[in-house]
């Protein structure tokens, strides 16, 4: 057996295509488009990030006529909005014991928030006529343990009660409809979910904001926020903007500029891969219905197919601390040959990373402190989130929402010496490896 190199050393197979690029697959066909005019002096609302969340609340203020500036300090999309994996729940990433969390009546609200946000982004693709290759063929939930299998079977129940669901359950048996691998042990499909491309989402989403009316700027970090009177004066990399109101959608790029947001959010480095093109029949095999999927480890991996369907798309956390692409490239092909050892000699041309934002309450927030509007922390499902918590926050500030949303609430919990340095990632990561080891260990066992 050949050993395998992610740099392709003599006498082993390269793992990495020799036109690999460290940077997301999505923008090969949806490059970032960078925005250099000047800034203007003025506006009415300024939004800090250019992502999904602060792109849907432009559009809704712009179109109502509001001057708004969105300003990024990348290009604009450098963040999660154009890495993800373009996974568009039914609106199932809630915590499984919300109701004992929060009380009943909360619950119900956040719950039809989740609900209204996959409405939400469907509807905006479906009316704005939106090229995003956009596709709901359903989910495929794996479970890495027996006893994973049975949680998710009671999860089942109550994403159908709950949430309104299509569910399946898929024993093991009957696995291989789903997934060309015997790695799981058994799963449960959710129809209602969909996939998309998520540069596309993204270079649309800007379109119809810049359409609307609002400018959009990259390269402007935001260095500082200071009161001016009733409004405020942001200093950026490129100048000073002043404005009546502030949207931070800074999400899980959150820094100092915005303290009480940074202490909120843990940024976890989420790394993924993309193949080259294989054969057909291979892509078909591994994933028959090209449905998107995931499983249930604590270290999660997420895969699909490619738009085009020739290529697997795989995440994992390739290492709990920052590592370069082709270093996680390799891990993660590794981990992708796990699941599917047939696709061995499938070679990696992309890999890439973004920050995924959690909260301590493992819920989205979004809200209003010292005068400042922002919504933050998706948990890893943020696609339809982030953008329907953006047209919320327009709407909060046109005064125009049908009801408050159920995830805008004062209660916003951190810890005590938390400053925004999630410290505690490796250690944590490493038990939850360590937990998902021993699960299977212990199922190959029994
Ligand atoms: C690898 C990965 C896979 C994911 N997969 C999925 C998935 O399949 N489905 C799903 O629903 N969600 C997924 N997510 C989550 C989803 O991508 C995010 O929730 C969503 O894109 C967040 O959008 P946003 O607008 O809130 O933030 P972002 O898109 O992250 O935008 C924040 C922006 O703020 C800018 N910024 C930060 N500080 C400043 C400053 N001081 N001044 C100016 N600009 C600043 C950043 O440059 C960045 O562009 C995934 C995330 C990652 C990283």
């Amino acid at each position: 057996m050949s050993r395998r190199s992610h740099d392709g050393a003599a006498g082993a197979i390269p793992v990495l295509t020799s036109d690999f690029r460290p940077s997301p697959y999505w923008l090969d066909e949806a490059p970032l488009i960078p925005a250099n005019d000047p800034l203007p002096e003025r506006v009415d609302v300024a939004v800090i990030g250019s992502g999904y969340c602060g792109l849907s609340a432009a559009r809704v203020l712009a179109r109502a006529g509001v001057s708004t500036l969105v300003l990024d300090a990348g290009d604009p999309g450098a963040g999660a909005s154009t890495r993800n994996h373009g996974h568009i729940g039914g609106g199932g990433k809630l915590p499984p014991k919300l109701d004992a969390q929060v009380g009943t009546e909360r619950a119900t609200l956040i719950r039809r928030d989740a609900v209204e946000s996959v409405a939400f982004v469907r509807a905006l693709i479906r009316d704005e006529r939106l090229d995003v290759d956009y596709v709901q063929r359903g989910r495929f939930i794996a479970a890495h343990s027996p006893g994973a299998f049975a949680g998710l079977q009671r999860r089942a129940e109550a994403f159908r009660t709950g949430l309104g669901l299509t569910v399946g359950i898929i024993p093991r048996e009957r696995q291989r409809e789903e997934i060309g691998s015997d790695f799981y042990y058994g799963g449960i499909t959710v129809a209602e979910a969909g996939a998309l491309q998520p540069a596309k989402l993204h270079g649309a989403m800007r379109r119809l904001a810049e359409d609307a009316g609002a400018q959009v700027r990259g390269q402007a970090r935001v260095q500082s926020i200071g009161r001016e009177g009733s409004g405020f004066r942001l200093e950026t990399a490129r100048g000073v903007v002043h404005a009546d109101k502030v949207v931070v959608a800074t999400n899980a790029y959150s820094g100092a500029v915005t303290p009480y947001i940074q202490r909120r959010i843990v940024p976890v480095t989420a790394f993924m891969i993309a193949t080259e093109p294989m054969p057909e029949e291979l892509a078909q095999e591994a994933l028959p219905r090209n449905r998107t999927g995931g499983d249930t480890k604590r270290a999660l991996y997420a895969f699909r197919r490619s738009p085009d369907g020739r290529r697997i798309v795989f995440a994992g956390r390739a290492k709990f601390h920052d590592i370069d692409e082709r270093r996680a490239a390799a891990i993660l092909h590794r981990f992708m040959c796990g699941v599917w050892p047939q696709l061995a000699g499938v070679r990696v041309s992309h890999c890439w990373k973004g920050f995924v934002g959690f909260t301590f309450d493992h819920l989205p927030h979004m809200g209003e402190h010292e005068g400042l509007h922002y919504a933050a922390g998706c948990q890893g499902a943020g696609v339809a989130m982030m953008s329907y918590l953006g047209d919320q926050i327009g709407l909060k500030i046109l005064g125009r929402q049908a009801r408050p949303c159920g995830l805008d609430t004062a209660q916003f919990p951190t810890l005590p010496t938390y400053r925004g340095r999630p410290w505690f990632l490796p250690i944590v990561g490493g038990y939850y490896t360590l937990r998902d080891r021993l699960d299977r260990a212990l199922a190959r066992r029994a």
